[in-house]
């Protein structure tokens, strides 16, 4: 019997070396690596410069708590809201923890700023989403796999049909604190929603004194072809959560950015984590922004995305393929007659790790490094799993 608690069901895959878009297994085989940890990866396996970041750092200082200062900590909160154009940051760690601050901090808002009467805050989310799995998070999840047997459940949600902005007018109350949406829902299957979604979830929340929480812990940080997927759309939230990609594929990091009089409720001792902000996490994050600065890999997903989309719609005109959404370097897929899971493992058996988000689902998100006849060897394998 396996000592690891059995709450995934991997690939039968074991990793032992990675290097930019490739990985190679214990038993040698490589892989084109079109998972790059759920949009962790966005930079590629070990990236040389944020490597050489983490490198440096772990010869300084790793770690202070927040009962200190580190002299990496507001360098990082600079160079992320610069980035990012926002007012002000609070680093946590894991993406779950940053929805969780936001959450937080919505309510606090409520009560502080907007009047709503204590305990009766209410935050409107999306049906399909997926934003972590602590107990109150799972608790506004509509996938009974996250939910079931986890109660009992933290009040305090709306759950409307996703990309409906009219269900989101209609949800709203004066108990009403925020919005909280994916910009792109990415463990749903890369759904991308119509396209005055959240311009419109923008005019409401402003006229209904809401907050409106993007959360782009998996769209944000060039996934999409841009910094925030918010900008495609010219859209400012009140407050937007990172993660994932924030931590370089090195170590987790996450945080809340937004606008400085909300996350101005935050006060000194109302909330905190022992690891958000350590020296080693906000060296690689001031990496980050250094590499997304550039505009560079913003750039290659904007390029390289007719490569997936062009010649997935091939596949969906040969009935291979019963949906296709493309954005970036970041494509879902569904196959008819044949199960996601079917699909990741002969995918995997021609070199390519993808992975069924769930039933005959499929996302491909490849570090935003890959190189344009690596994406044509990927779309080359997946039409030869389809066939087969
Ligand atoms: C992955 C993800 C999270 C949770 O991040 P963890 O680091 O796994 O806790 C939250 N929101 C979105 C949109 C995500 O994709």
């Amino acid at each position: 019997m396996s000592t690891l608690a059995g709450n995934y069901h991997p690939l039968d895959i074991e990793i032992a070396h990675a290097q930019g878009t490739w990985v190679t297994d214990t038993r040698g085989n490589r892989y084109i690596d079109c998972l790059a940890g759920y949009s962790a990866l966005n930079f590629g396996h070990r990236n040389p410069e944020l490597i050489a970041a983490a490198h440096a750092q772990l010869d300084r200082v790793t770690l202070t708590s927040r009962a200190v200062g580190n002299d990496r900590l507001e360098p990082f909160a600079d160079a992320i809201t610069t980035l990012t154009q926002m007012q002000m940051l609070l680093p946590m760690n894991t993406g779950a923890e940053a929805v969780e601050t936001a959450i937080k901090t919505s309510r606090k808002w409520g009560y502080d700023v907007k009047g709503v009467p204590p305990h009766e805050a209410t935050i409107i989310v999306a049906a399909g989403a997926f934003h972590g799995r602590t107990t109150t998070i799972i608790s506004m999840s509509t996938d009974e796999q996250a939910r079931a047997g986890f109660g009992p459940y933290t009040p305090g949600f709306r759950v409307v049909p996703y990309g409906d902005a009219q269900a989101v007018r209609d949800a709203i109350d004066d108990t009403t604190v925020a919005v909280l949406i994916e910009p792109v829902q990415g463990e749903a299957g890369v759904i991308i929603p119509p396209e005055h979604y959240l311009t419109a979830l923008r005019e409401t929340c402003t006229e209904n004194n809401v907050l409106l929480v993007l959360d782009e812990i998996q769209a944000g940080l060039g996934r999409t072809g841009a910094t925030l997927t918010q900008e495609l759309s010219g859209v400012r939230a009140d407050l937007t959560t990172l993660g994932k990609a924030l931590g370089g594929g090195i170590i987790p990091s996450s945080a809340v950015v937004g606008r400085a009089d909300v996350l101005g409720v935050m006060t000194a001792g109302v909330h905190g984590s022992t690891f958000g902000g350590n020296p080693l996490a906000c060296a690689v994050g001031i990496a980050v922004a250094k590499i997304l600065e550039t505009g560079y890999f913003q750039e290659r997903a904007r390029t390289l995305s007719p490569v997936f989309s062009e010649r997935a719609k091939d596949y969906a005109g040969e009935g291979l393929l019963s949906d296709v959404r493309c954005i970036g370097l970041w494509m879902g897929i569904d196959v008819p007659h044949l199960t996601g899971r079917q699909v990741s493992e002969r995918l995997a058996a021609r070199g390519v790790l993808a992975k069924e988000t769930h039933g005959n689902t499929i996302r491909f998100a490849p570090p935003l490094c890959v190189r344009e006849d690596e994406l044509h060897t990927v779309m080359d394998a997946l039409g030869e799993a389809l066939r087969a």
